[in-house]
């Protein structure tokens, strides 16, 4: 049996849980909700009383013309509850031109026209399916939830948020009994935090590194004190949530934080309007307990704690799609049944939108003065049961978190002092680890928690040495969590504009309340939505403004997890000094000109960077304010930076509303990912975990070939794990290649960047006449190839290496002349040309099989080609990255039909654009291995013939156009970008030995790096090079062989020039290579003259 939970106006409540209940059943209360009981469902369709109130209190507050109005007869036909209402008022409202009015009305048609509200569980159900738990032993309960967890996608790891705590305000018409956060509005003293406050302590948790601004303030407090409506009003806002809004986006965009908000209950267009500047929101849902509401209930006087209306607010959060944060308060009164029904609640919304990111399983602490000062605490116990039970009930995947502050302290290792009660806490953390959560919520190195303000949140450091004892490994997270990124299963999906899910949503209503009414008459919700749909986008979040979008912040804050990047380095861009790390603040925005400026990782420092050269000057600024002792009442000067918004309330002479925080030494912690991928200085677990352990002795001791799934767990490796694998790769290559380390002379000549192609990633392409980004639109004439050629001949080089864009006037016939004006210059020199979509498109033009095609070109002197073009071989990313190329079978015959011919291929992957990567990597990795396996079959085993070597490239983001759209990360990590090579070496052996690190993306002290980790070559010397250097790298022009040797023994091995297959090259080759002959100017032609046909 089921019912639905009605309109927060009517105070109704699932009846029949009620029934269930052991509770008074003669209650006035009781029985007018018995009453009101058959009108529930009904009810739940109009708009509420509360919407009326609201509407006349904000016309009311506004001398407009609204007020004269609002008695008006239409409107007071509005008055009853009925269909009609949010029409009439809304109708009303357009011809009055009153905004407030228009935008209640607007809620409450939203409200209105939702979906059929999902039934909510009766006790009785609940207890059916989940009753068991309450009398089984807590240890049962543990292990089994212990399992669940460790057996779903969290694995090892357990995550936390550094974050800011920023009480926007704490005014609420709320009157919990255990709520300290709530105040009375305080004379001459500001009811909200002023913008200057908000982003000022935003700044500082951006200096430090932080990821999260958490938004958190007391329920519609103008709806019962004016002082708050009145201070609203001063600043030019009609309500709290749209002051939210505003401090959320001027957060994002001055910051580089991501808001998380929890602004209580709220309409769905609220949360719609918050999705676009927060990247997830929040609302405990506490309790489902009607007792709580009684006189003496812990809920009594908190309107807002109704547990319909909360529902209500949680399920319109999963209409709207927004990552939402939940969870349950044990102890304030409720029952453990209590506990499994509101936990059944929470999941059943959650079955129909998936919209649950987190729950938090929280315990009451009592705080003096407050209703519940003497109520007992619950006793660990208790929490470690809730745990488990949202543990068993939500499965393996669900974040589960218990905050770590608030960890009762069982008295057997309490103690007084600092050190037995740490130790104490570390006994509880240990338990609730066991009991099966993977979070322990935001933490914050700035602020401190201000719902709970006598429980100061843990060092880093001992939290992270808890969860190593363990066995697990604490990582820092967004607000967000990473299954909420769109990336899983390959990309960022196209979708439905957020806009235009509203706009759809209110023309719906309003084409069937009142036929005819045109858009223009609709509020501006309605007229802004004229976005496309098709836009790339993911479901979760808003990115709807591009690179200014909260979903693109999101995106430059990760890894290829989804958890938080922070770590300064990018591929393609020089080191910089631990100084210039961090003064760049965390996040980086892009820049036009391409000098864009990043870190994610920060230190917190007492001798504080200089501000100058942060992106974001507020946390430059906030990066030298950390340091200094501040005034409670001290409002820093508004930097130039700040907003329009935040000059409305510069003249107010009032104290903020709360004090800055100050800097507290031994409160200092540190948070970056460091190569391994772990916490930078933080505890750990020091051994590698057995499953990890036991795949690389199968590949070492038996040669046994890694699956897909294993490959993809191996990407994933952490700390121990990863320097296990690490040294794994090591060791197979010094068995299969020994010490030496090879490079290739070789110049590098792209003959035209005119492409007719579109792939979002590529910066190096043009049209025709497009001259944006770096440089015109050029082809290289035949001469000038010959030219090159014979100067890198003459310079020791053995090979060019040709590719260009698939210029439109091309033919077959263009590639077989380019390889012929090569060879002619110099006849002994390799030609390694033409990916295989060029191969593709020159068969294509001339009607001939690959096969035959490539039989031409070989006989026209191509020696091999590169396997580019094979970005990620997975066609969900391709879809978003290369829409327009082809596919990977495509990729894959044409590379397969070169070995059929006798002509060897590289390899390569392009990696950490769009994708998640792991899983696309590692089936990347397998199709790879096969195609080698098919060329040996084939041709045999040692041949020769196949993929000689493969490439891994780091995608090189800062000028490429789809990160300028804000649609892809920052590249790989250098995390990923190590082990991406390990797990090659592992992955291809013995089918393919040779694994390069490419100097040109990741510069040439980190290729030197990349040989600890299964490389053994370090590609070519290149002389001139200019697809990654117009994505924005900073490598590539040219690494002479004297100083590519200098590199490879100052990383302890042994340099040695090869040919492109691997061969030795001509003595007297090798000997003109060390000579410094300067190059030669390069010549172009514009496209269309004297270029190549
Ligand atoms: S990657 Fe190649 S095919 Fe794609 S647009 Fe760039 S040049 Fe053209």
């Amino acid at each position: 049996m089921a019912m639905y939970y009605p309109s927060a106006s009517f105070t109704c409540q699932p009846v029949s849980p009620l029934t269930q209940l052991p509770k008074p059943a003669n209650l006035p209360r009781v029985r007018e909700h018995r009453a009101f009981n058959s009108k529930c469902h009904q009810a739940a369709w109009y708009p509420s009383r509360a919407h009326h109130v609201r509407i006349r209190a904000a016309a009311a507050a506004e001398p407009c013309a609204a007020r004269t109005h609002t008695n008006t007869p239409a409107t007071k036909a509005a008055k009853p509850f009925g269909r009609l209402c949010g029409l009439s008022c809304r109708t009303n409202a357009v011809a009055l031109g009153h905004a407030t009015v228009r935008r209640a009305c607007t809620s409450a048609m939203y409200t209105a026209n939702a979906e059929q509200p999902t039934p909510i569980p009766v006790m009785a159900e609940v207890l059916d399916q989940y009753g068991w738990m309450l009398g089984s032993p807590l240890e049962e309960l543990m292990s089994r939830a212990a399992v669940l967890r460790d057996n779903g996608q969290h694995g090892a790891i357990v995550s936390f948020s550094p974050k800011v705590f920023l009480p926007i305000t704490r005014l609420c018409r709320d009157m919990c009994g255990y709520c300290t956060f709530a105040q009375p509005p305080r004379p001459a003293r500001r009811a909200f935090m002023t913008l200057e406050e908000i982003l000022q302590i935003a700044a500082q948790g951006a200096a430090a590194g932080c990821s999260e601004a958490l938004l958190t303030l007391g329920d519609k407090p103008e709806d019962r004190w004016p002082e708050a409506a009145s201070e609203l009003m001063d600043m030019g806002f009609g309500s709290t949530i749209e002051y939210v809004e505003a401090a959320a986006k001027a957060i994002l965009r001055e910051t580089g934080l991501l808001p998380h908000i929890n602004a209580g209950v709220m309409s769905e267009l609220d949360l719609r309007k918050l999705k676009k500047v927060s990247a997830s929101q929040g609302l405990m849902l506490e309790s489902t307990s009607l007792e709580l509401m009684h006189s003496g209930g812990a809920h009594h006087n908190c309107p807002d704690k109704d547990p319909a209306s909360r529902l209500k607010t949680i399920e319109a959060a999963g209409r709207a799609a927004v990552p939402y944060t939940s969870g349950i308060l044990v102890g304030i009164g409720d029952t453990r049944s209590d506990r499994l029904h509101a936990l059944a609640c929470l999941h059943r919304l959650n079955e129909r939108y998936g919209h649950i990111q987190e729950l938090i399983i929280q315990n009451f602490r009592a705080k003096p003065a407050t209703a519940m000062a003497t109520w007992p605490e619950p006793p660990l116990e208790e929490l470690l049961w809730a745990v488990t039970a949202a543990r068993i009930m939500f499965g393996p995947n669900m974040n589960i978190q218990a905050p770590p502050n608030l960890t009762p302290l069982e008295s057997a290792a309490g103690g007084s002092s600092g050190a037995s009660s740490l130790a104490a806490l570390q006994v509880g953390w240990r338990a609730l680890l066991d009991a099966g959560i993977n979070d322990w919520g935001g933490i914050s190195p700035i602020t401190r928690d201000f719902v709970n303000p006598d429980k100061p949140w843990p060092h880093l450091s001992s939290l992270a040495a808890a969860t190593a004892a363990a066995g697990k490994l604490l990582l820092p997270r967004l607000p967000v969590y990473p299954a909420f990124l769109g990336l899983r299963g390959g990309a960022p999906q196209p979708n439905r504009h957020p806009d235009e899910e509203t706009a759809a949503a209110v023309r719906g209503e309003l084409a069937a309340r009142a036929p005819g009414t045109p858009l223009a008459a609709a509020p501006a919700e309605v007229a802004a939505a004229g976005n496309p749909l098709g836009q790339l986008s993911c479901r979760w979040l808003d990115f709807s403004g591009g690179q200014d979008s909260v979903g693109a912040a999101v995106l430059r804050s990760i890894d290829s997890e989804g958890f938080l990047r922070a770590s300064a380095w990018v591929a393609g861009r020089p080191d910089v000094d631990e100084q210039e790390v961090l003064s760049q603040g965390q996040q980086e925005r892009a820049q036009p000109s391409g000098v864009s400026i990043i870190s994610t990782a920060f230190s917190v420092s007492h001798t504080p960077p200089p501000p100058a050269a942060s992106p974001w000057p507020l946390a430059a600024a906030a990066s030298m304010t950390i340091a200094t002792t501040m005034e409670e009442a001290a409002i820093p000067t508004t930097p130039a930076a700040t907003t329009a918004e935040m000059g409305s309330m510069a003249a107010t002479a009032q104290r903020g509303s709360m004090p800055i925080p100050r800097w507290r030494e031994g409160r200092v912690w540190r948070v970056a990912v460091s190569v391994d991928g772990a916490l930078e200085g933080m505890p750990r677990p020091t051994d590698p975990s057995p499953r990890v352990t036991s795949l690389l002795e199968g590949v070492l001791a038996r040669g046994r070939p890694l699956q897909r799934d294993e490959l993809e767990l191996l990407l994933r490796s952490r700390g121990a794990d990863y320097d296990a694998v690490c040294a794994a790769a090591d060791e197979l290559r010094r068995r299969t290649c020994g010490d030496t380390v090879s490079y290739v002379v070789n110049r590098n000549i792209n003959y035209t960047n005119v492409c007719t192609y579109k792939c979002s990633f590529c910066a190096f392409s043009k049209g025709r006449t497009a001259e944006e980004l770096r440089g015109p639109a050029y082809v290289v004439p035949y001469e000038e190839i010959a030219r090159r050629t014979a100067e890198a001949w003459d310079r020791g080089a053995t090979e060019v290496c040709m590719q260009g864009g698939i210029h439109p006037n091309f033919t077959g016939d263009t590639y077989l002349r380019i390889v012929s004006a090569a060879k002619a210059a110099a006849p002994a020199v390799h030609v390694h040309a033409f990916s295989p979509l060029e191969v593709h498109h020159g068969a294509t033009s001339l009607g001939l099989t690959y096969e035959r095609y490539l039989e031409r070109l070989a006989v026209a002197g191509l020696g091999s080609l590169p396997g580019t073009a094979a970005e990620v071989l997975h066609d969900h990313v391709r879809s978003v990255l290369c829409p327009d190329k082809i596919d990977t079978a495509t990729w894959l015959k044409v590379v397969g039909a070169a070995h059929r011919v006798g002509l060897c291929t590289t390899s390569t992957l392009m990696f950490g654009s769009v994708e998640e990567g792991p899983a696309a990597w590692a089936s990347h990795l397998v199709l790879l291995r096969e195609l080698q396996q098919q060329a040996e079959a084939t041709a045999g085993h040692g041949s020769g013939v196949g993929i000689t070597e493969f490439v891994p490239l780091p995608f090189v983001h800062m000028e490429s156009p789809v990160y300028i759209k804000g649609q892809a990360r920052r590249g790989p990590s250098l995390h990923e970008i190590v082990l991406l090579h390990a797990v090659a070496r592992l992955a291809l052996h013995p089918h393919v030995n040779n694994v390069q690190a490419s100097w040109v993306k990741v510069g040439p002290s980190r290729a030197a790096q990349l040989l600890a980790a299964g490389c053994n070559d370090m590609g070519g010397s290149i002389m001139n090079e200019s697809i990654t250097r117009a994505a924005g790298a900073a490598h590539g022009q040219e690494l002479p062989p004297v100083r590519m040797e200098e590199i490879i023994r100052a990383a302890g091995r042994q340099p040695r020039q090869r040919t492109t297959l691997y061969g030795m090259p001509p003595v007297e080759q090798t000997a003109r290579s060390y000579g410094t002959v300067p190059l030669q100017p390069l010549v172009f032609a514009a496209p269309t003259v004297g270029g190549l046909r």
